[in-house]
């Protein structure tokens, strides 16, 4: 799932928890899984070096390719950051930007952490890498249609969007 609706996600779970931040940035780390669990579209990366038959061999090719997509993903990360504030933090309670930030970072960590695993490419981050393997669902349909794919996430969006502001609509 693409790194702008996870983070919107942990941004949600932080404005739930908004006093506890441990709690939001395990919850959204949890998150990250459960999303990526589910049948979902991914833009494509130009560096990406896919091997099917053992993913853990997946590696990123070095040069141009690598920095454009490094340039996406920023973006796609910034733009869900930026929106998770705007969306769950008021001025009202600027308390809350702890919390929010906490279930963003919780929510990217685990695809900072596939970085740190083609890097280093050992322990505990091959455990991490498998987990997180597992975790993503094997459907790849969607990334076929990138419309209905994007549809989707725009749902996640939204209803995150309600759960985080459910203050709101009492
Ligand atoms: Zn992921």
């Amino acid at each position: 799932m693409t790194l702008g609706t996870h983070a919107i996600i942990g941004a949600a779970i932080g404005s739930v928890f908004a006093d506890k931040p441990g709690t939001a940035l395990a919850l959204g780390w949890v998150s990250h899984y459960f999303f990526d669990f589910m049948p979902h579209w991914d833009y494509h990366l130009r560096s990406a070096k896919v091997d099917l038959e053992n993913p853990l061999n997946n590696d990123l090719s070095r040069g141009k390719d690598f920095y454009y997509d490094l340039a996406k993903i920023g973006f796609d990360a910034l733009l869900g950051l930026v929106l998770g504030v705007l969306f769950f933090v008021n001025l009202a309670r600027p308390e809350k930007l702890v919390a929010v930030m906490a279930g963003i970072i919780g929510a990217l960590l685990p695809d900072f952490l596939q970085f740190v695993y083609i890097r280093l490419r050992r322990e505990p981050f091959i455990a991490l890498q498998k987990i997180h393997g597992w975790a993503h669902s094997s459907y790849r349909e969607l990334n076929k249609k990138p419309s209905l794919g994007f549809l989707l996430q725009l749902s996640i969006i939204l209803v995150a969007f309600l759960i985080g502001n459910w203050r709101l609509f009492r």
